[in-house]
């Protein structure tokens, strides 16, 4: 890409807020949606993360003006675009499988959205011409412009897609699974150009996933969903290392829930008790365990005794296999390098991080 080219298309964005207040939506009795407030800073990237059927698409859809909410308001900037149609919206969308036209080339699939325009608002030719030059070299696809969508990678289809929504200069730029269709490695490879191609074009993004590598790593702030609720809105690292709920807690990083109970003395796990200072109430509690929040204790006084069930691999790392107490499930903690220990030996563990939330 050229730096002019860059700066081509980089002079028209122009963007704004969005704003979602009180969204509700029900399908028939099923509820999609319930009480749903989200803001999305201009120039933000948003990742819409959550388990199948938590409303991340329903969410996307409202704000792109494709559905319309039970109840609630949609605001771009500080304008009420609740009841403003779809097209005039000037929203860029790109979803896992976006139908590219077939038997348009390339170029002609960019430039579809300026040429249907109404004669008053369509640019010159030339105008179009260039545009889609400024596109093609934004998205990395300088040279391909008389292939046809079947003459591409998924990859490459899916960057056709999005230069083709952003030639209409959306306000905002609307992502479902765009890359969910294609493998692992293409995904990751498109993960690191959206993020720099976003930090190109700067448009306001809101971008659904259901992989939560690609949220953590790609967004600026992630909106965590479950059954139609927004569970918790943070950056990567609050969501990751700060989980507000015990949904967020289990669903975010490899973790384990362990049944336990908190009382005056502190935390009941199994047969033992740990004295944790806690704001939880007294009562049944899970506590969230990931492999890194456990160490061996200094001392075997200092720690939880915990029974080594198996001894593994995993990459870098070599992983424990941990029984606290019988009828609990199995965790898993890092050793460091300077500790051995074998299978059916009892180690004393202690916690870094305590994740606990009222049953
Ligand atoms: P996935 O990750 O599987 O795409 P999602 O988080 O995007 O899921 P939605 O597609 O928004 O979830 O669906 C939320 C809920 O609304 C689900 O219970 C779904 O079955 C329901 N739903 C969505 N669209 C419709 C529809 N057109 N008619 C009836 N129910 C619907």
């Amino acid at each position: 890409m050229t730096r002019s080219a860059a700066a081509g298309y980089t002079d028209l964005v122009d963007t704004v807020a969005i704003r979602a207040e009180g969204l509700e939506k029900r399908f028939g009795s099923t509820p999609a949606l319930t009480g749903v407030d989200l803001s999305v800073e201009p120039g933000e990237l948003v990742a819409l993360l959550g388990p199948s059927g938590s409303g991340k698409t329903t969410l996307l859809r409202i704000v792109a003006g494709l559905e319309q909410p039970t109840a609630g308001r949609v605001f771009f900037g500080g304008e009420d675009a609740t009841f403003v149609p779809v097209q005039a919206r000037r929203v860029g969308f790109v979803f896992q499988s976006y139908a590219l036209f077939k038997h348009l080339d390339v170029a002609e699939n960019i430039a579809y959205g300026l040429r249907v325009r109404p004669r008053r608002l369509r640019p010159s030719r030339a105008e179009i011409r260039r545009r889609v030059a400024d596109l093609l070299d934004l998205v990395q696809l300088g040279g391909l412009e008389r292939r046809f969508p079947s003459q591409l990678s998924g990859g490459q289809r899916q960057r056709v897609a999005l230069a083709r929504a952003l030639a209409v200069e959306p306000k905002v730029l609307l992502l479902d699974e765009p890359f969910g269709a294609l493998d692992a490695q293409v995904r990751r490879d498109l993960r690191g150009w959206l993020r720099e191609l976003h930090e190109r074009t700067g448009h306001t993004t809101l971008f659904v996933t259901h992989d939560q590598d690609e949220a953590l790593e790609l967004a600026d702030r992630v909106a965590i969903l479950d059954r139609g609720r927004i569970e918790q809105v943070g950056t990567p690292d609050a969501i990751y290392d700060g989980p507000a709920t015990a949904f967020v807690a289990g669903f975010i990083g490899e973790s384990v829930r362990l049944p336990v109970t908190v009382t005056g003395d502190g935390l009941h796990i199994g047969q033992h008790v740990l004295s944790i200072a806690t704001t939880v109430a007294p009562g049944p509690a899970s506590l969230f365990v990931r492999p890194r929040d456990l160490v061996p204790a200094a001392t075997r006084a200092a720690g939880l005794p915990a029974r080594v069930t198996g001894v593994r691999r995993a990459g870098p790392a070599r992983r424990a296999e941990l029984m606290l107490g019988d009828g609990l499930p199995g965790i898993e903690i890092e050793l460091p390098a300077d500790i051995s220990v074998a299978r059916g030996d009892v180690l004393a563990v202690q916690f870094r991080t305590v994740r606990l939330f009222s049953a």
